[in-house]
């Protein structure tokens, strides 16, 4: 992957504000999130919001990506594209969300259940979204990449799910995709070292099923081979002496959800 780009705490502020405006985005869709939504017209919404907040979405155009979201239900692991095809109850849908906002990009997503969701389906987007903490409690600086990625690993498999090794997390700032390349798993004490200053999406992909994936001909979606569902949740941190600083935020996306209850 590309160069490292460490920030200063100038930056990393203005990057906060990147990270900040993709979770009230995604608190946005997180609204209209239920059976018969059409995924065209969240994507729409979500494009709104950027625009109306001064940002640009990230992913439009980002490689000829052709949407604002990443729209990725059941066995599509990321990268999906919203079609027409509404939402049905029993869904899981994976919105990932970039923004560009003061030459700064935000990335983070988050996996919703849409309806009556299965409990063994619910159970993993709890673990994904928990492996997510873990990585994100082992993102201490002095620790590796491998860190990070053991940790997500450990807790993943731990209940049998399967750790997608074809994409990764990544450091951003200026660019959406910066070094170092930021795996779900790995070994403690290899990878990358972690310096303050560096800034990095954590995101875990962990499919109910083996790790296996493919790509659809649409020559984006990722799927799990054996079709079972697949979660994603996804922050962007900073590292710090010491913890972790969480820039992005999921907590507008939880009280929707709570309100939705
Ligand atoms: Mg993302
Ligand atoms: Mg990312």
């Amino acid at each position: 992957m590309s160069q490292i780009f460490y920030k200063t705490d100038e930056e990393i502020e203005i990057l906060r504000e990147s990270c900040l405006l993709v979770g009230k985005t995604l608190a946005e869709v997180a609204k209209l999130i239920e059976p018969g939504a059409d995924p065209l017209k969240l994507d729409r919404v979500a494009e709104e919001f950027i625009r109306d907040n001064g940002a640009k979405p990230g992913f439009k155009g980002y490689g000829g990506f052709p949407n604002t979201l990443c729209f990725s239900v059941n066995e599509q692991v990321v990268h999906g594209i919203p079609t027409e095809r509404p939402l049905e109850s029993g869904d899981v849908v994976s919105v990932d969300c970039g923004v560009v906002l003061n030459d700064f990009c935000g990335d983070s997503a988050y996996t919703f259940e849409v309806g009556e969701v299965d409990p063994e389906v619910k159970k993993l987007l709890q673990v994904t979204k928990e492996s997510l903490y873990l990585g994100i409690e082992a993102a201490v600086s002095g620790n590796r990449t491998g860190d990070i990625g053991n940790a997500v690993q450990t807790h993943a498999e731990s209940h049998g799910y399967g750790v997608v090794r074809e994409l990764v997390g990544h450091g951003l700032g200026r660019s959406l995709h910066e070094g170092p390349e930021v795996p779900n798993y790995g070994k403690r004490g290899r990878g990358k070292q972690l310096k303050r200053g560096l800034t990095i999406a954590i995101e875990p992909m962990i499919n109910m099923g083996g790790k296996a994936v493919k790509q659809l001909n649409d020559g984006w979606t990722i799927v799990t081979r054996d079709g079972k569902p697949s979660a994603h949740f996804e922050h962007d941190v900073a590292i710090r002496d010491g913890k972790a600083d969480i820039l992005s935020s999921f907590e507008e996306i939880e009280k929707v959800l709570e309100n939705k209850k």
